[in-house]
């Protein structure tokens, strides 16, 4: 490791007893205890940036660990649906307070596996917590419906907590989508078993303990680690209600086709291709600025990486200076300071960026930028790609397919219309961005443009939690979103009682066997 990373590394595993920063096994954390695995299969995982030999072990958690997982859970559940919401609330106070205390170790953490800036996983973090500050309201958020439907007669309708659920998590985002789940799906009632990605498990294994320091009871939050098969038993395990899945369409398809027809809940948040729209009338210094940082950022390795920019008309013209402002990022280890772009996740994903690269000349279109072989010196071993900027048509593999790496593919379009026309077509429907300094044009791309997640002169307009996630098309699978209202509705069911309280006197004549109205 690096000097900073060494000591990074250091401080949090001398912290938190769940990590394994410093290489070695991760330990599962079931019923309140952090556990090493029987495993006999280990998934070995290096960082994005150090000497060759560094190396963690992930468990694929064996069938009796998985099942004493979800016996944890559904015991747990038992206590915790019927614990008051005001405790409930009043954990998610004290969660809310030790994430913020504890923030740059949990960023820490993600920058010694997932390789992301120091700064830039501060955001991860800091996104993660909103939705922890949010869940806080839920004395006012969850509240039901009443009505009195006749003189003697109610009607109210509560929300209930679903019983054991699951997580299962991508790792470009290893705290703020674990904490979608952690938090809301706790402060319901529910409990929970996240499965996080084999990649950077840390930021997880950090959480849980805070949660435990928060008061959540053993059993309420649970963490295995492993791939397809421990993926398989959450989708089979009949005391799992519902599973919350964010990560790439094969996965996600694979556990939403395997889980609902068993009566599961899913929501399942997938792959993207968001395009920036640039009109010739914007503000061309901050659109600039805007589409290079989504472009580039957390090396595109974001879901709502501007990963396509639609120039319209004359905007062309500002091409060469958006390639500026791309060979103007630094490339380096997270840690770094001044780093705007670290490594990408593997050396595996670093080959397929490449391949995607080459592909766009193979098909007759133009490197405008080309990121392959950039140089880092102090991390020969790091999996990097520079910023990269690709001229194609849409038929294009590079034009068609999430490239998932620091790589902005640039169309044109004659008009607006064109523009809308292009990301109409495309599966994806996770965000699409305009820059424009007019209202028309704005009102006319919101209202037209397919995606779920529209930014109207920002580039990355991922909606805060008091709103719903809501991206669509091939970007979904699943009736209920993402946080906000309807990440409350995903964790709950609805019950409706209907109470009639006659007068002590009510007098009936005969039983009525019609349809009472
Ligand atoms: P991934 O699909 O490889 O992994 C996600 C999770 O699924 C991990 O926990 C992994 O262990 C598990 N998994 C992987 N392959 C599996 C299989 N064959 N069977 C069962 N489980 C499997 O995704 P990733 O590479 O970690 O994350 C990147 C992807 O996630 C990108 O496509 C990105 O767009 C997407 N993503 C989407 C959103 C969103 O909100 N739409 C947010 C973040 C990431």
């Amino acid at each position: 490791l690096s000097p900073l990373a060494q000591a990074a590394a250091e401080e949090v595993t001398a912290k938190w007893r769940g990590t394994s920063a410093l290489g070695g096994k991760t330990k599962n954390y079931i019923g309140g205890e952090f556990v090493e695995s029987k495993a006999d299969k280990w998934l070995e995982v290096r960082d994005p940036v150090s000497i060759p030999n560094h190396r963690q072990l992930r468990p694929e958690t064996t069938e009796a660990e998985f099942k004493a997982a979800v016996d944890a859970a559904s015991q747990a559940f038992k206590t915790w649906s019927t614990t008051s919401i005001m405790r409930r609330q009043r954990v998610m106070f004290d969660l809310q307070h030790l994430i913020r205390q504890h923030s740059q170790d949990i960023a820490k953490s993600i920058v010694l596996e997932q390789g992301k800036t120091f700064a830039d996983a501060q955001g991860d973090v800091g996104r993660g917590l909103q939705v922890v500050e949010t869940a806080t309201a839920i004395t006012s958020t969850l509240l039901g419906d009443k009505l009195e439907v006749a003189s003697d007669m109610d009607t109210y309708s509560r929300r209930l907590p679903l019983g054991v659920t699951a997580a299962i998590t991508p790792f470009n985002f290893p705290a703020m989508i674990v904490l979608w789940s952690a938090a809301l799906a706790t402060v319901t009632g529910n409990t929970l078993i996240v499965k996080p990605s084999e990649r950077d498990p840390g930021a997880t294994m950090i959480i849980a303990e805070l949660c435990e320091r928060a008061g959540l009871p053993p059993g309420v939050f649970n963490v295995v680690h492993g791939s397809a098969p421990t993926v398989n038993r959450i989708c089979d395990d009949p005391a799992i209600k519902a599973i919350s899945f964010v990560g790439g369409d094969k996965a996600g398809k694979h556990i939403y086709d395997r889980a609902t027809p068993l009566g599961k809940r899913v929501q399942a948040n997938l792959g993207a291709k968001n395009h920036a729209v640039i009109m010739p009338d914007a503000n061309k210094n901050l659109t600039l600025n805007a589409v290079a940082g989504a472009a580039f950022g957390a090396a595109g390795q974001r879901c709502m990486a501007l990963s396509v920019a639609v120039f319209v008309g004359t905007a062309r013209e500002w091409i060469p200076e958006l390639i500026e402002r791309a060979k103007a990022l630094k490339v380096s280890g997270g840690f770094e300071e001044h780093t705007d772009i670290g490594p990408v996740i593997s050396h595996q994903a670093k080959e397929r960026i490449e391949g995607f690269i080459a592909s766009v000349e193979e098909e007759g279109g133009k490197i405008l930028l080309d990121g392959r072989g950039v140089k880092v010196p102090e991390y020969p071993h790091g999996n990097f790609v520079g910023p990269t900027v690709v001229e194609a048509v849409t038929t294009m593999k590079a034009y068609q397919n999430e490239i998932f790496g620091p790589v902005l593919t640039i169309v044109s379009a004659d008009t607006l219309d064109d523009a809308i026309e292009i990301i109409n077509a495309n599966r994806y429907g996770n965000g699409a961005s305009i820059f424009t300094n007019s209202g028309a044009t704005a009102r006319k791309f919101e209202t037209l443009a397919d995606p779920g997640q529209i930014g109207i002169n920002v580039a990355v307009p991922v909606p805060l939690p008091m709103f719903n996630w809501s991206g669509n098309k091939g970007s979904f699978k699943g009736d209920i979103p993402f946080y906000g209202k309807s990440g409350l509705d995903f964790y709950t069911a609805r019950k409706t009682t209907t109470a009639l309280w006659p007068a002590a006197d009510a007098v009936g004549n005969r039983a009525s066997v019609h349809m009472p109205q």
